[in-house]
């Protein structure tokens, strides 16, 4: 990140005090939800990620300190971010606030960042940083692709050179005193006229470099814009198989759990828990679609806590790591491998009770079982084996760093 070897100390202000433009619609949408996060939260954990950057804020409404609180847990790299400052009744007075909030700290740059952008990446914020000198702000912008018309009471008059202009982003990026001086040079009606920091700046008399933005960078203002936004994350996920493989020792007793389901049998299953091999190779490959070990990890043998489990616990685990890790469990199938008991009566149980415990529908929910010819241990009726396949959409891997 190359503004960290230059030894300015830049602070980031996120904009977020907005009520939306209806009354009554909550949560307002920088709180809504997107993916495992929030709007928010999102955006500021793009802050978090570049180095460079040592302290942040967010300018909030007030009364939606609750709502803050939970866009902000689970964050890493938190002790960056400083407390929460409450905002004006106007994105104006909202940044005034949050100037004003740095005056002691007087960083050397300010980035000014709209909470409505989640998708803002590091390597993006670090760009603006980069550019901002001590006597220029910098703003990230992109080219207007659009022919652009004017229009002449609802047809169109002509074409506007487009080549001249550009859309603009956020994060903007000034020298924190003179913007500060900006703001304060104006007076409230003078400020309400912008729609953005630079043309504060610029309006003060700073120089504002335009760098290149980001296509994504999207702001979320229409109800449009999130479902787009959420529909763009479940296409950035990747699909992770999981393999998983379990076999346990006919033993002394009079029925086997397998998949959930109680079968009378004439022997038992040998093993620590309820020897149910084929929620063990589910669990397992559920673990493994995560790369997050297996069964043995997360539920040491040693443990006599865990003696005559009932296994659907360490199946609940495993379906709960996926959504901690903002996943989501798509199929499974699983093959049962004995020559005794029948499988075939109990199938249709089995499918619902996996069903049941990892909230799927059925129809994702594969259950089958073969024999092996009486060849080998499971031929042999010593034993029964279990294999099972998980497919879970796990988010793409954070890619800022290719952007930076
Ligand atoms: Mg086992």
């Amino acid at each position: 990140v190359q503004t960290k070897a230059d030894g300015r100390r830049i602070s980031a202000l996120i904009v977020a005090a907005g009520r939306g433009t209806r009354a009554g619609r909550a949560p307002p949408k920088q709180y809504a939800r997107l993916g495992r996060e929030t709007v928010l939260g999102r955006a500021v954990g793009a802050f978090l990620r570049q180095d460079a950057v040592s302290a942040i804020t967010v300018v909030i409404a007030g009364g939606d300190q609750a709502a803050y609180e939970e866009a902000m847990r689970g964050l890493e790299g938190g002790d960056r971010l400083r407390p929460p400052v409450i905002g004006g009744g106007s994105r104006q007075e909202s940044v005034l606030a949050g100037l004003k909030s740095l005056e002691a700290s007087a960083p050397d740059v300010v980035l000014i960042h709209d909470g409505a952008r989640p998708f803002v990446t590091a390597g993006l914020i670090g760009r603006v940083a980069a550019a901002v000198s001590e006597s220029a702000g910098a703003i990230p912008a992109l080219a207007v692709t659009d022919t652009l018309k004017r229009l002449d009471g609802g047809f169109a008059a002509e074409t506007v050179d487009r080549h001249a202009l550009v859309g603009v982003q956020t994060p903007q990026g000034f020298p924190f005193a003179l913007l500060l001086a900006a703001y304060q040079s104006l007076g409230p009606e003078a400020l309400a006229a912008f729609t953005d920091d630079a043309g504060i700046a610029a309006g003060a008399g700073l120089a504002v470099r335009v760098v290149e933005g980001e296509a994504e960078n999207v702001k979320i203002t229409r109800p449009g814009d999130l479902e787009r936004a959420r529909a763009r994350l479940v296409r950035a996920a990747v699909p992770h198989v999981g393999l998983g493989f379990d076999v346990h020792a006919f033993g002394p007793g009079d029925g086997v759990t397998l998949c959930g389901v109680d079968i009378a049998h004439w022997r038992g299953l040998k093993g620590h828990s309820d020897a149910d091999v084929g929620l063990h190779a589910l669990t397992d490959a559920i673990y493994g679609a995560l790369a997050e070990g297996d069964i043995g990890h997360h539920f040491p043998p040693s443990d006599p806590k865990w003696r005559g489990a009932d296994s659907a616990v360490f199946l609940t685990h495993a379906a709960e790591r996926v959504v901690a890790r903002g996943g989501r469990l798509t199929h499974v199938d699983v093959t049962l491998i004995c020559e005794t008991p029948k499988i075939g009566p109990h199938r249709d149980a089995m499918q619902a009770r996996v069903a049941a415990l990892l909230g799927l529908p059925p129809a994702s929910v594969g259950i089958k079982a073969t024999t092996t010819e009486r060849l080998g241990f499971a031929g042999r009726g010593e034993g029964i084996a279990a294999q099972a396949v998980a497919t879970v959409l796990l988010p793409e891997a954070d890619g800022d760093e290719s952007h930076g």
